[in-house]
């Protein structure tokens, strides 16, 4: 009805919101934000397409990938979260280089005891990060899959 608050979408493209806007479940007006980097990046029409051709229940998968990527283009605009993911795989190489170099010292030290410990400590915050690091990246390469499967969808209809 005309008394409820249009969605994001309606909002920011100054349309009556209807009971069927396709934005409707996934850009509430509560986060303005959303909407307005994916319109920015991608373009509301191709968007409501893209949503329209695919069945219900892949569209908030398919918003969240939109986001997701259109957010990572705004950071990085010619590689988009490509550019991220190699940002995070030069990151998680440089920490293996370093937990190769912290396991050979301990390897050392078991051989040469010594009353420090600061080194374990270092080394177990090194393994953290290494694990940190490799979550963000799997995590960012999940998005790009499911962007690129969601690329490849298009074009197949
Ligand atoms: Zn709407």
């Amino acid at each position: 009805g005309s008394s409820a608050t249009p969605c994001a979408s309606c909002k920011l493209l100054r349309r009556r919101c209807t009971r069927d806007c396709v934005f409707a479940p996934y850009f509430p007006p509560e986060d303005p934000h959303r909407f307005a980097t994916v319109h920015r990046v991608f373009g509301a029409s191709n968007v409501s397409k893209m949503l329209q051709e695919l069945p219900a229940a892949q569209r908030a998968d398919a918003v969240s990938s939109l986001v997701y990527e259109a957010t990572a283009r705004m950071r990085d605009p010619v590689y988009g979260c490509a550019g991220a993911i190699s940002y995070l795989q030069q990151q998680v190489s440089q920490l293996q280089v370093q937990l190769a170099v912290a396991q050979a010292e301990i390897l050392q030290r078991i051989n040469h005891p010594s009353p420090m410990d600061d080194d374990d400590k270092a080394y177990s915050s090194l393994v953290m990060q290494n694990d940190l690091m490799s979550t963000l990246l799997l995590q960012e390469c999940l998005c790009f899959c499911n962007f690129l499967k969601i690329g490849k969808l298009r074009r197949k209809l």
